[in-house]
């Protein structure tokens, strides 16, 4: 199936099955041409189209994978409340000039149900996998498949799910995949939020104060810059994390220190957000 196209763009192709994908990269491949990969869950925003312009750049063809993938939920989280608006997606996707929306069924990726064929390495250790233990295997697993069935010569990922990018680099690295993996810089509204497919789930209220998430992270990252006894930096990660209470963040799982980061994450009622800003030194 393909999605109505004018006349001077070529049109999006919309494959759910992993054979008919495979099948359509072979042949672009035998052309010489280069494949970029973005891979997402959908409810797409301008993040995501910021990734997808980044693969335009850099590669001939672009496949953009929408798949809300079960092994990355445990079983109390958000799998089946996950926003899918698939149609929307697609005229956004057709609009951004992308070739291909790949939208698998769950059999396609997971033949024998959703079980972890990918383990994780030491990027995945601490942050997010102290709150949920589960996720990167499950991200690994799905990104090595769909890396598998679109054999890209690169792969996009946001810098918004920093430790992410991490793990899947040393995946790549590990497995030695041909696949260049480039981080792409967080993409944020006007107050600064980091755009999140879950922002949709926070209340007018909610958003406010989703707001001072990034300024604190911010200031955290300009004092951690300045500082001049390495003792202070246990104070400012935790000034950060009272900060983050006193704005009226329900729970705090981590403010810490990686990467020349400061990585975040924190509960609004029943939304969890995730932000970070790099240490940015001053040269003198
Ligand atoms: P998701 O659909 O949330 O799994 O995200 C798919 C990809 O989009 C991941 O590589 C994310 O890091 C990236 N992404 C999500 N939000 C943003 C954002 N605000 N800015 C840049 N990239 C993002």
């Amino acid at each position: 199936m393909s999605i109505p196209f004018s006349p001077t763009e070529r049109p999006l192709l919309h494959i759910e099955r992993a054979s008919d994908l495979m099948s359509i990269v072979t042949r672009w491949k035998a052309q010489d041409l280069r494949v970029g990969f973005v891979p997402t869950m959908g409810a797409l925003h301008d993040g995501h189209l910021s990734l997808v312009q980044r693969a335009r750049a850099q590669s001939d063809r672009v496949i953009v994978s929408i798949f809300v993938n079960p092994a990355q939920f445990a079983p109390h989280e958000d799998f089946d409340s996950y926003p899918r608006l698939i149609d929307k997606d697609l005229k956004m996707l057709q609009a951004e000039g992308v070739d291909l929306a790949y939208t698998p069924l769950a059999a396609e990726i997971y033949p024998n149900g959703p079980t972890i064929t990918t383990k994780v390495g030491a990027a995945a250790a601490g942050l997010e996998s102290d709150f949920r233990p589960h996720f990167f295997d499950g991200v690994t697993t799905v990104v090595h498949t769909l890396f598998q069935q679109t054999q890209p010569d690169i792969a996009v990922f946001g810098e918004k799910d920093f430790q992410q990018l991490m793990v899947i680099r040393e995946m790549v690295a590990r497995e030695n995949m041909p696949i260049e993996i480039i981080g792409a810089p967080i993409m944020r509204d006007e107050n600064g939020l980091a755009l999140s497919s879950r922002n949709a789930y926070l209340s007018a209220e909610e958003r406010g104060q989703a707001d001072m998430l990034n300024q604190i992270i911010y200031n955290a990252a300009y004092r951690i810059a300045e500082m001049t006894d390495p003792a202070t930096l246990d104070t400012i990660l935790e000034d950060a994390r009272q900060a983050i209470t006193i704005c009226g963040f329900d729970k705090v799982d981590y403010v810490s220190l990686r990467w020349n980061r400061v990585l975040a994450a924190a509960w609004l009622g029943k939304t969890r957000l995730i932000d970070n800003c790099a240490v940015i030194n001053n040269p003198q």
